[in-house]
């Protein structure tokens, strides 16, 4: 367990900058077919309890594709960012790994959305993998209530 950190990261061309309080370094795996579509891949990424200090954020955008979550990202390069609560946007941010300027030392937690995971990848690691109805479950929300 490493202490909490402010951590900085960029999007591919800078027009996005940000320092972020990570709690710890460890980073989750995303398989659902929202992040494989948005992030061309899994989506490998740390949970933060906070929102972002923006440095810059020239090229911020934030897509909703449902009811209860937003997707950060930088409208001139492309890169993915960020994904947040629509209703309580600075609660938590869940930060991509792949943005930070150092990510070397980040250990893998777990899968997540382990079952929407196409069978044509898979990962060679240990780590727990949980389902979209166990993650819910362990959320506190029941799927279809938006
Ligand atoms: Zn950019
Ligand atoms: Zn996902």
């Amino acid at each position: 367990m490493t202490a909490s950190q402010l951590r900085s990261g960029a999007c591919l061309c800078n027009a996005v900058t940000f320092d972020i309080t990570v709690p710890e370094a460890v980073y989750n795996i995303c398989h659902c077919g929202m992040c494989r579509k948005w992030t061309a891949g899994p989506l490998m990424a740390v949970h933060c309890p906070g929102k972002p200090i923006f440095t810059n954020q020239e090229g911020l955008a934030w897509y909703q594709g449902t009811d209860w979550a937003q997707r950060g990202f930088c409208a001139r390069c492309g890169s993915s960012l960020f994904w947040r609560l629509a209703e309580n946007p600075d609660a938590m941010t869940i930060v991509s790994a792949e943005s930070f300027d150092f990510s070397e030392d980040l250990k893998l937690g777990r899968h997540i959305y382990i079952d929407a995971k196409p069978e044509r990848y898979d990962f060679r690691d240990d780590c727990p993998r949980v389902t979209e109805a166990e993650l819910l479950a362990e959320l506190g929300i029941t799927p279809g209530s938006d």
